[in-house]
């Protein structure tokens, strides 16, 4: 459905969009580089409102976050869209392309999360869900207006300027945003963008709620131990409770390196252990991704595949009385 957008700047015949720092400005029956947004007589729409390509009961260890309502479901929902154009996509048909959807409301959806169990809530992910931005802004509002115990996560790629940042984040509980590599010559030639706005989104959400990060290790791009070693110190430095998530590549899309090496994530997460207290590894079986207290060792989430087992009581460690970061 087309939809009015906020942030935008009317130029002579042009319109600036102030979404996401490309600030694009396009002309009339254009489209920004995210190819939703688009001018039509001089006033900026975007065309994916309400628009859901994918939904689906996910456990919330997929997102993935580990440290927020561990052992729960979250309905997960996408539209179509993105302002990167990373090499590697997992989700091109829907990032990339204008895939068949279909028009859910935001009552619809309402009601759908009350109907479920174990459920805590909503995640709009699959695509990049701030190029879907007044859909998730409004749904966002008003599912805390109806009952802010409900649960507003957003897994995004934080390419995103900080005015319609700060207008959503009252409204969300958690995020998992990438930070998909430590250098401009990454950001610029594999994902289509900058490196700085990322982080500054990154500092900006960890002051308002919860926040994971996931880097894709790429073979032979962004894998070297000294570039993990910047990430995990740059996330030291903003909260070193922020759990990070290394997650392993496989070939897809545009991108034909071969897979990263097992290896090479098991030593990138110990480099990333020097920095912050909680590293998992994503996209590899058999590896210990159990969370820890991180002053006794005592057990506290068993994690196999998806099968999550949760030993927390009172946001403390049972044992030594340790407080979590873990919002349960
Ligand atoms: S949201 Fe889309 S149109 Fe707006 S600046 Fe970003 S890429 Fe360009």
């Amino acid at each position: 459905m087309k939809h009015k957008v906020l942030f935008y700047e009317e130029l002579q015949d042009k319109i600036k969009c102030k979404l996401c720092p490309h600030n694009c400005i396009i002309g009339d029956n254009k489209f920004g580089i995210c190819k939703v947004r688009t001018n039509s007589d001089n006033e900026l729409f975007a065309v994916n409102y309400g628009e859901v390509t994918s939904i689906a009961i996910d456990p919330i260890e997929k997102k993935p976050l580990y440290h927020f309502k561990p052992s729960k479901n979250i309905l997960s929902i996408g539209s179509f869209g993105c302002n990167m154009t990373c090499s590697f996509c997992q989700n091109y048909e829907i990032s990339q392309n204008k895939p068949k959807t279909q028009y859910i409301s935001i009552e619809e959806l309402i009601k759908t999360i009350q109907t479920l169990e174990n459920n805590v809530g909503i995640a709009f992910t699959y695509n990049e869900p701030f190029m879907w931005y007044e859909y998730m802004y409004d749904t966002a509002k008003k599912i805390k207006e109806y009952n802010k115990n409900i649960d507003v996560v957003i897994v995004t790629n934080g390419y995103i300027n900080e005015e319609p940042l700060i207008k959503i984040l009252p409204f969300v509980d958690a995020m998992n945003i990438d930070l998909k590599g430590y250098t401009n010559r990454y950001y610029n030639k594999i994902c289509g963008a900058k490196l700085e706005p990322v982080l500054k989104t990154i500092k900006k959400c960890n002051e308002y709620c919860h926040v994971e990060i996931t880097t894709l290790l790429v073979n032979d791009e962004n894998d070297s131990l000294e570039e993990t070693s910047q990430i995990a110190q740059f996330i030291s430095d903003v909260n070193k409770d922020i759990p990070l998530h290394l997650s392993r590549y496989f070939p897809r899309y545009k991108m034909q390196n071969e897979a990263t090496e097992i290896e090479k994530i098991i030593k990138a997460r110990e480099e990333a252990k020097k920095y912050l207290n909680n590293v998992y590894i994503g996209n590899v079986q058999g590896v210990d991704n159990n969370t820890y207290c991180k002053k006794c060792g005592k057990l506290l989430i068993k994690r196999d595949g998806y099968i999550t087992e949760v030993y927390i009581k009172n946001n403390k460690c049972s044992k030594c009385g340790e407080e979590l970061n873990i919002i349960i």
